[in-house]
């Protein structure tokens, strides 16, 4: 079975650990090598037993601490040409522990199945993962520009997955970020918004998702209220009381599959 679970998620940094019996991974690295194993530690675990990280994108919030992760304890790196290409010329150095691969990959990690598919976001490359144990698939979704058939089609496979309600429209339109960073973030290039989320969760959970966990939610322009109310009222009015919904936490651990 597999569990997954949000150590760190937002803008000030995000990283997702995911296990089955056998296999640890994490999904990015955006916070300090200390932080991280702090989270791990709490969960019974640490970095020793972490096979492999994969990586989203190379914006600073998902790579924080991967440099010194991958170097410190031999963890094997996984991320795109262009994500990899972006972060070695942002001063990212990554030696031979990482693998650069293309943006539609397949990879087999011990007793998990690790499958990217692209995300488009405002980074050299983004992607999003489909995680597999023994037939069960959960799925990963972050930093979403706008919703391609890609995306859905991707998750609808899953029984449970993470994916971003970044912004509220309103209070992102009427809260006091630069213009441009609201252009940005609103922009196909962007961020996700609650409502397009819950648009989103409505189709997958009417075509087998069964659990949802809120992530990437913004500080500024938005609040864990406002995210989970916008989903949960979509799914209710469809007749999907009975899905779980969570909400990642930017600092406390959230557990994703329980
Ligand atoms: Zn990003
Ligand atoms: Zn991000």
């Amino acid at each position: 079975m597999i569990q997954a679970y949000t150590l760190f998620s937002g803008s000030s940094g995000n990283s997702i650990y995911i296990r089955d019996e056998k296999t640890e991974i994490l999904i990015d690295a955006g916070r300090s090598c200390s932080l991280i194993q702090g989270a791990l530690l709490e969960l019974g675990t640490c970095l020793q037993n972490i096979s492999a990280i994969f990586v989203t994108h190379e914006h600073s919030d998902h790579i924080k601490g991967l440099e010194i992760i991958s170097k410190k304890f031999k963890i094997p790196v996984h991320m795109t040409y262009p994500s990899y290409a972006g972060g070695v010329s942002r001063g990212t150095f990554l030696d031979e522990c990482t693998t650069p691969h293309d943006v539609v990959y397949e990879v087999k990690c011990g007793t998990l199945c690790v499958k990217s598919f692209p995300i488009p976001h405002d980074s050299e490359q983004n992607v999003g993962y489909l995680i597999e144990s023994k037939g069960e698939v959960f799925g990963i979704a972050t930093d979403i520009g706008h919703l391609t058939t890609t995306i859905v089609d991707s998750l609808v496979k899953c029984e449970r997955i993470i994916v971003e309600s970044n912004h509220d429209i309103k209070m992102l339109k009427s809260g006091p970020y630069p213009s441009f960073l609201k252009q940005r973030i609103l922009s196909s290039l962007g961020h996700l918004s609650n409502v397009d989320c819950a648009k989103l969760c409505v189709y997958l959970c009417q075509n087998g998702v069964k659990g949802i966990t809120l992530a990437h939610l913004s500080k500024e322009n938005n609040t864990p209220a406002l995210a989970f109310d916008e989903v949960r009222r979509a799914l209710d009015s469809n007749n999907l009381e009975n899905i779980p919904i969570r909400v990642a936490m930017p600092e406390n651990t959230v557990c994703a599959t329980e």
